[in-house]
């Protein structure tokens, strides 16, 4: 089936239209600074780019920009949006209401309003892109697709935190994680490349800008890193990741700063950026360190030694780990990143392999041969999962 991928944030619109089966993309783009102004940025594979100033006032202008330029005779890859067979959405946040991905409904985008206070900044411009595709789309069946949804089979014990059990009860305050298309698609492929064996125990390092662990056992997630939000977890490109908490009372008594303040700090100026003073881009940083820049040192040092904890702390949770998956864009591309994780962590009976780990990009086994640990690097794939979600639900 031909689908349409939508992952819709609050001033831009990401889209990819590509087939569920082959996993060919057709076409992909971005249509940002939505009421503001608006501009399109619009690939298809062997053509040049074509950027387009649209007024977008809404996303409804942006998904109708969209559809226009699919439908273009000469920048377009389709006669018409017929052939457009179903539409996928990314939904940040299901909270306890989606384990799995479903058809859009009237009451599917009045759970997705529930979790508003859940995911503010996102859920409410996930439902406008939905909203969007209804109104320039009217019959073409729709699928939401759930960040949270892989990590709800998470145990209690995981998922609560030790707060009054109150929040948990009126609230739905518990653990949640994300990233949870990624970690579907790379366990499940680390299941195929390890021969189906049942009752794998596997550890997912999703390590981007964005960082996420998950602890899987026999496809199931158990335990993941980022919480309620995707703050926790290890440190990120500018998120803090696991800090106590009272720093941040601490600090806000000390300059002033409201909680949304604070929250801005936590989510935009901190992690290996706030560290290092450099940047959050971990190229920026491998480079810095390499110049004798300690701060950027330390922040690297810093992410590898968080991920390497969380992945003790998965393999203790598990009782063993058979495989540990490296995937997103450090982890698929940074050998150094990889090493500086996976060092000192023979005790466990994970062996990298030197001159295998110099992979980029590419699916490959990183560890010995006589490693009892398998350590995989698997290109991740969010976007694929969409589609087979929305073409099996559609079908
Ligand atoms: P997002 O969370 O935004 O989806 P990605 O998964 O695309 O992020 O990861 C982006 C990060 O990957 C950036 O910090 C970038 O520096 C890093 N990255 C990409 N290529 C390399 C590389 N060759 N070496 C080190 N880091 C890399």
């Amino acid at each position: 089936m031909k689908i349409l991928i939508i992952n819709a944030g609050s001033s831009s619109l990401k889209y990819q239209f590509m087939d569920s089966v082959s996993g060919e993309v057709y076409a992909k783009g971005l249509c940002e600074r939505i009421g503001l102004d608006g501009r399109l940025t619009h690939k298809v594979p062997g053509r040049d780019n074509v950027v387009e100033d649209i007024a977008m006032p809404t996303h409804a202008e942006a998904m109708a920009a969209v559809m226009d330029i699919l439908v273009d005779p000469v920048k377009g890859v389709i006669a018409s949006t017929d052939e457009i067979d179903a539409v996928g959405h990314r939904v940040l946040h299901g909270g306890m209401e989606f384990t799995a991905s479903c058809r859009v409904t009237e009451e599917v985008c009045a759970a997705i309003e529930r979790c508003i206070p859940l995911g503010p900044l996102h859920n409410p411009a996930n439902l406008m892109g939905i909203r969007a595709c209804q109104k320039v789309m009217p019959n073409t069946p729709q699928v939401a697709v759930f960040d949270t949804a892989f990590h709800m089979t998470m145990p209690p014990k995981a998922y609560i935190y030790a707060l009054p059990y109150e929040y948990f009860e009126n609230d739905n305050i518990r653990r949640y994680g994300f990233h949870g298309t990624s970690h579907r698609y790379v366990s499940a492929r680390a299941i195929e490349l390890l021969g189906g064996k049942p009752g794998l125990r596997i550890i997912n390092c999703h390590l981007g800008n964005g960082s996420s662990l998950s602890a899987v056992v026999d496809g199931k997630c158990v335990d993941t890193s980022m919480g309620l939000t995707p703050l926790a977890g290890v440190p990120m490109g500018t998120r803090t990741g696991d800090i106590d908490p009272a720093c941040l009372q601490f600090i806000m008594n000390k300059y002033g700063y409201d909680v949304d303040t604070m929250l801005n700090i936590c989510n935009k100026k901190s992690g290996v950026m706030g560290i290092s003073g450099v940047s959050s881009d971990f190229r920026d940083l491998e480079t810095a360190a390499e110049q004798g820049n300690e701060r950027a040192q330390l922040a690297l040092d810093k992410f590898a030694y968080e991920v390497r904890k969380y992945i003790g702390a998965y393999a203790a949770a598990m009782g063993g780990v058979d495989a540990i998956v490296f995937t997103a864009g450090v982890g698929e591309n940074s050998a150094e990143m990889r090493a500086r994780v996976m060092e000192g962590l023979e005790y466990l009976g994970a062996k990298l392999d030197a001159e295998a780990n110099r992979v980029r990009g590419q699916e490959a086994v990183i560890s010995t041969a006589d490693s009892k640990v398998t350590v995989l690097v698997i290109p991740t794939n969010e976007e694929l999962m969409i589609a087979q979600d929305t073409a099996a639900l559609c079908q």
